[in-house]
């Protein structure tokens, strides 16, 4: 193509190159920054269990606290700890946005509670997601399993079931 043809052509085509508000449209499902909603993490670990990567771990060195840690740059935003974790604490942000990139680790706190039978430290499910399991009110009885630890929940049901069978 020689230069005539060249300068022609750019003045009859449109310019590629887009302005700033003629922005690409962000795709469906796009996965922005990660976002961890300390409300609703009861700390069952699950994240940082299917994080390839690493980029998720829990300090449980403090008593009456776990903290959930978050390295971004380790992160390959692959959702498989949004897709686990069961009380949908995480999600990615839909909107983009100039990531700062920092070797600091995203540190979010959660309080622990004493299991109201044998004082071990646990986390109760939130109550939205209790009320979004069992519906409002939640049921007295279920309640009152969310305020037990793990053993004794085990040990709360076995005894219900041995009442069941023997009548004492
Ligand atoms: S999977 Fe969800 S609830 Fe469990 S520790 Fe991770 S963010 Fe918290
Ligand atoms: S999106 Fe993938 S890599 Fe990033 S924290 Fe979750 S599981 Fe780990």
């Amino acid at each position: 193509m020689n230069i005539w043809n060249l300068i022609r052509n750019n003045f009859v085509q449109r310019a590629h190159t887009r302005r700033p508000d003629d922005l690409v449209p962000v795709p469906e499902n796009f996965r922005a920054d990660l976002v961890h909603e300390t409300n609703l993490c009861v700390a069952c670990e699950t994240c940082a269990y299917v994080c390839s990567p690493g980029a998720i771990t829990f300090d449980r060195s403090q008593l009456g606290r776990a903290a959930w840690q978050y390295q971004m740059l380790q992160c390959t935003y692959c959702g498989r700890c949004v897709e686990s974790c069961p009380t949908d604490a995480l999600s990615f942000g839909t909107t983009p946005q100039l990531l700062v990139h920092s070797l600091e680790l995203t540190r979010h706190e959660i309080e622990t509670f004493p299991c109201t039978r044998c004082g071990a430290e646990m986390i109760p499910l939130p109550d939205a997601v209790l009320e979004k399991q069992y519906g409002f009110p939640v049921p007295t009885e279920m309640a009152a399993l969310n305020r037990l630890c793990t053993r004794c929940r085990k040990k709360v049901t076995s005894e219900a079931v041995k009442r069941g069978f023997t009548g004492r």
